[in-house]
């Protein structure tokens, strides 16, 4: 809401930059990344973001939106459309044949997404007789009635939206789990929008109709008030009431996936040019850069050299889901590569060159533009207002980012954490996921006042370096204990957050100088200690503080200094303080945090 009630009133284009949001609306990139965040959508300062995620960030700082007309009218549409939607478009339609649908599952925290997946999982995956390991790469396929379904394994707004944010639009269908105990809660609403927003076709898993106090009516009739009427009920929502633990229902609701994607229009061109997104990357310590791709057009072989964000390289193997090494993998697959020179960043698209020139002419144009963009000077004083807004806040909280290997390390990093929060201070995990630490993650704990914790993963050169200039601390452990150990040392700093006082010198002032433009400057002696540039400084006037506040400027003879020892004279300045007499003391301080 604008301030006065009245809001501002502004045009989007359909695609626009973060950092042009943040010139439109006159805000900071920072405070929009963290709008961003607040509402799922993981997103870097160039990012493309589409009209309605920018609308909903507007919104709430406050402005009305509209979506700017466009003389073209065939542009606007093609802005809206994820690019390799477009690339999809300019293929021959003859060309075009099925694809297997990629699925997401969207919903309320605890409603059993993960178990969702991991019971299609175990009861679907066709494992061959060579009896692959099943690997987590965060998506994996599975065979109904002889047809592929592909699933994204990392559930969760986050993975779906940051996706969106790039204009990937990684997911063709999205299942939207909703517990048939608790019914319709925020993140279910939450992840309607973003399904219609992305205009995703949308199943319901009525999940937990084993349990005693499932509600299934409740549930439908509250779909049904937000405009999700049931296919029960005459209307157009598929919902399939599931039990996930007791593996009950599995085959209808992929059934129903299947008849989804026979009414939408998910085909590619297997021969097309090869485009598709990044699902999950990271560095591991024997296999260098290893990413999980999925394709959405075009077929991807070994030998191929791809570029995604500033990354690139010649494809030396590639793994499916079950850990088996393949040759050639086709649309829809999800599929595990080797040979990157850098860690790409989940939702950016890769895409099949020509040449290892080709390739290295554009990851370079993309990192002068990075470069370029990282010379611009920051908006500091927005960034601090932002923390002094956390500041101010009344209920205290530790913000952690958590990364980790595997999905089955996150949740008991996740129950333990939740374990350590008592009294007024609580643990806000913001973000968990599986994968290494990249910059996203940097740069939500930027927005957010966190701080990122990795278990058994890294975190890349870019996250680090970003984590340097934004003063994020990362931290990475082996051992969770060790994790829940220091967390809960954090915990207890933030319970006392003390600060001593130490007295580091005193000085006499022995004349006082009145400068134009300075104002007055003490000429002092200092006595014991020493006087710092960076301290502050109490006026002492007999028993009686006439002052307390910062230092100024400190000189020695002509020259400005950072200290003045005893036994030296100095002329001192005091930030907001003229009224120096002789005699006064100067007594100078530094406040330190007390560890615990
Ligand atoms: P997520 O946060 O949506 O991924 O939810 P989880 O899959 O972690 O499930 C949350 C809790 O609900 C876990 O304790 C599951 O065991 C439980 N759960 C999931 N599905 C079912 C179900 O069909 N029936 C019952 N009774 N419990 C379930």
């Amino acid at each position: 809401m604008g301030e006065n009630g009245q809001n501002k009133s502004i045009e989007l284009p359909p695609t626009l930059s973060v950092r042009e949001l943040a010139d439109t609306i006159q805000a900071s990139p920072i405070e929009i990344i963290k709008t961003l965040m607040a509402n799922g959508v993981m997103a870097n300062i160039n990012q493309q973001i589409d009209f309605d995620t920018a609308a909903i960030v507007a919104a709430e700082m406050g402005f009305d939106v509209t979506l700017e007309t466009q003389e073209a009218a065939g542009e606007d549409e093609l802005g809206e459309i994820p690019l390799w939607r477009r690339v999809i478009a300019d293929e021959n339609p003859d060309d075009l044949v099925y694809r297997p649908p990629i699925v997401t599952m969207l919903g309320h925290v605890d409603h059993g997404k993960t178990t969702l997946l991991d019971a299609i999982r175990h009861t679907n995956v066709v494992e061959d007789e060579a009896g692959g390991i099943t690997q987590h790469i965060g998506a994996y396929q599975v065979e109904h009635n002889n047809r592929s379904i592909t699933f994204l394994d990392t559930p969760g707004h986050a993975a779906f939206t940051a996706m969106r944010a790039r204009g990937a639009q990684g997911a063709d269908i999205v299942v939207l789990v909703v517990a048939a105990d608790d019914g319709v809660m925020p993140q279910t609403r939450e992840a309607i929008a973003h399904a219609k927003a992305a205009q995703v076709p949308l199943i319901v898993a009525l999940n937990k109709i084993d349990k005693p106090n499932a509600d299934p009516e409740r549930v439908n009739q509250q779909l049904a008030e937000i405009g999700l009427v049931p296919d029960e009920w005459d209307g157009d929502t598929i919902v399939v009431p599931i039990s996930a633990k007791r593996q009950e229902g599995l085959e209808d609701l992929l059934e129903a996936i299947l008849l989804i994607a026979d009414n939408s229009d998910i085909r590619a061109n297997p021969n097309g040019r090869v485009i598709g997104t990044v699902i999950e990357a990271k560095k591991d310590r024997s296999r260098g850069v290893l990413a999980t791709l999925l394709i959405q057009n075009g077929t991807l072989n070994v030998g191929n050299i791809i570029v995604v964000g500033t990354a690139h390289g010649r494809l030396r193997a590639m793994f499916d889901h079950l850990g088996h090494q393949v040759e050639v993998a086709e649309p829809s697959a999800p599929i595990a590569v080797m040979g990157l020179n850098d860690v790409p960043v989940a939702g950016d698209l890769f895409q099949v060159v020509e040449s290892d020139k080709q390739a290295r002419a554009i990851t370079r144009e993309r990192k002068n533009i990075l470069r370029s963009d990282a010379e611009k000077p920051r908006n500091a004083v927005t960034l601090e207002q932002l923390f002094d807004k956390f500041k101010a806040g009344e209920v205290r909280e530790l913000r952690l980012i958590i990364k980790a290997d595997v999905q089955g390390s996150l949740e008991p990093i996740k129950s333990s954490l939740a374990d350590l929060g008592s009294g007024d201070i609580s643990i806000n995990v913001l973000h968990a996921e599986t994968g290494n630490i990249g910059k996203n993650d940097v740069m939500l704990a930027a927005a957010s006042k966190a701080i990122v914790v990795g278990f058994n993963v890294e975190a890349d050169s870019a996250a680090e370096s970003l984590a340097d200039t934004e003063g994020i601390s990362i931290r990475i452990y082996n051992i969770i204990y060790r994790l829940i150990e220091d967390i809960e040392m954090a915990l207890k700093g933030m319970l006392e957050p003390e600060t001593k006082e130490s007295v580091i010198g005193h000085a006499e002032v022995r004349a006082i100088f009145k400068i134009s433009r300075i104002g007055n400057v003490a000429g002092c002696y200092v006595q014991d200690g020493e006087l710092l540039r960076n301290a502050r400084a109490r006026v002492m006037r007999g028993e009686e503080a006439q002052f307390d506040g910062e230092v100024a400027s400190l000189k020695h003879i002509q020259d400005d200094v950072t200290e003045v020892r005893t036994g030296f004279e100095c002329g001192i300045t005091l930030k907001g303080f003229n009224d120096f007499e002789t005699g006064d003391i100067i007594e100078c301080y530094i406040v330190e945090e007390v560890p615990i």
